[in-house]
């Protein structure tokens, strides 16, 4: 494949065709920033009003360093993944500690932010900062694969080292930030995971898929492993209209900032449990179930149930 006809044409085909998001435009490093760490694992339509109420809050990192955590968590309530948050909250503390308010602006230096992985590192590199920095997230990941015909699982390691390679290899150098969008945009809008759009892609005539007529059998995926189940008893404990929650720490099985998660009511047993120094999976006598009864009466309501986690 030509490096230049292929670049070319995809960034001519951005500039017709690019996505009005808010967080684009100013070259904001802080705001390149926030919408990359929510667009981990989120989509882009479930984003945008969560950006928005998140730069009315915390407008910029000196507002977002000093702010309290639970400030930073129930702003965030609604977007799920709280670790995301409070990387978020930490590393800016650490930007505006040590490093004078200003983000590093190179791959290598932002990936020692807490929450800033190689792909993050790289988008915020690449857009806000003009680095020749390739980016690989799962629409760069879709594209790329069925550009080229990959046939390893996007999730191998072998697969992985090839993305990144042809992410790399293809970056026209000065237009990384336009490029690496451009391919997340083609995967958002046209190359979409089913029924891709094949007539009105720009790179259609360097399609090795779609010359090939594979283009719906890639990427490749591994086999997912089972989620684990858990049996556990869970105990919901109440007084009037007042019902006793407890926020589980950040770490750990199901750890959220959404107290009235049915992880909270998890934490009610669990301290319970501790209190009676019965904690630990050492047998005791009669099962959770009748302990938490026998020692909450009335107060409450005690159920097993099955939770899904790792
Ligand atoms: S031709 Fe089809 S499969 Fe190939 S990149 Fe374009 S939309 Fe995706």
């Amino acid at each position: 494949m030509n490096q230049n006809d292929f670049a070319d044409e995809l960034l001519h085909w951005y500039a017709d065709n690019a996505r009005e998001l808010p967080w684009r435009g100013a070259r904001d490093p802080y705001a390149t920033w926030v919408s990359e760490i929510m667009l981990q694992q989120t989509r882009v339509e479930t984003v945008i009003s969560f950006y928005e109420r998140w730069m009315q809050k915390f407008p910029d990192i000196e507002t977002l360093a000093e702010a309290n955590q639970q400030d930073v968590l129930s702003t965030w309530e609604g977007l799920g993944y709280y670790r995301r948050a409070r990387n978020l909250h930490k590393a800016a503390q650490i930007v505006v500690g040590e490093m004078g308010g200003h983000l590093p602006q190179d791959a290598v230096a932002l990936r020692k932010l807490p929450g800033i992985g190689r792909y993050t590192a790289g988008a915020i590199a690449s857009i806000a900062f003009g680095q020749d920095e390739p980016a690989l997230d799962g629409n760069i990941r879709r594209v790329l694969s069925r550009l080229f015909n990959l046939t390893d699982p996007v999730g191998s390691v072998q697969g992985q080292r090839r993305l990144w390679e042809l992410a790399a290899k293809y970056l026209p150098s000065g237009k990384a930030g336009d490029f690496n969008q451009a391919l997340m945009d083609l995967g958002a809008m046209i190359c979409t995971p089913h029924a891709p759009e094949c007539r009105s892609c720009p790179l259609e005539v360097h399609c090795k898929a779609y010359s090939l007529g594979v283009q719906e059998q890639l990427p490749v995926k591994k086999p997912r492993s089972q989620t684990p189940h858990f049996m556990v008893t869970a105990a919901v404990i109440c007084q009037g209209h007042r019902v006793l929650i407890a926020q589980r720490p950040s770490g750990g099985l199901l750890g959220v900032g959404n107290p009235i998660a049915a992880a909270g009511l998890m934490k009610i047993a669990e301290l319970f449990w501790q209190l009676r120094g019965e904690a630990g999976g050492r047998q005791v006598a009669g099962s959770p179930k009748r302990g938490l009864a026998q020692a909450w009466g009335d107060l409450m309501q005690v159920g097993t149930v099955v939770i899904m986690g790792r």
